[in-house]
């Protein structure tokens, strides 16, 4: 769901691109595009040298697990039916004619979604574009609402 990971001070750059990050520039910052190459089997295969924003992110389930308010059987309960989600909203991507191309879910979503369809002559993907955003809609406000970290209070 996201789409870059921004480059901190002390992020080894070229490292990152030498393990296959695909780190890119937008005037003087430093980005790694996402999805992560790295992401392997729901783990991270460069955990010693990842960036310092993967290691300063703590998800909202971390936090609780942290705190005491839920368990880790729950969090990854909650995980693993958030992954289904996922998988769910991609493979309606797919049956909505976007083939899979390595970019953020968030980003073909977005793309197939600004494409107009004609109600008349295609009707069943009227139907399954409705879907595809009902699915979206779910996975969103499970991740905002369970995962993303609350705002910093000041
Ligand atoms: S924690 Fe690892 S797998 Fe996740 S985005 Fe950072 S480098 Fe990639």
């Amino acid at each position: 769901m996201f789409q870059i990971v921004k480059m901190q001070p002390g992020d080894r750059t070229s490292e990152l691109a030498r393990l296959g990050m695909r780190i890119r520039s937008k005037g003087d910052e430093f980005h790694m595009e996402q999805p992560c190459p790295a992401l392997k089997e729901r783990c991270c295969t460069i955990y010693a040298q990842r960036p310092t924003r993967c290691r300063l992110f703590h998800c909202q389930q971390l936090r609780l697990i942290e705190a005491d308010e839920t368990t880790e059987a729950s969090a990854l309960d909650l995980i693993r039916q958030t992954q289904a989600q996922a998988a769910q909203v991609r493979e309606l991507i797919e049956r909505c004619g976007l083939r899979e191309d390595g970019q953020p879910l968030i980003e073909r979503f977005e793309r197939l979604m600004s494409t107009p369809v004609d109600e008349n002559l295609e009707p069943e993907l009227v139907v399954l574009r409705a879907e595809l955003d009902g699915a979206m809609r779910r996975l969103r406000l499970v991740i905002n609402r369970e995962f993303r970290p609350p705002p910093l209070s000041h």
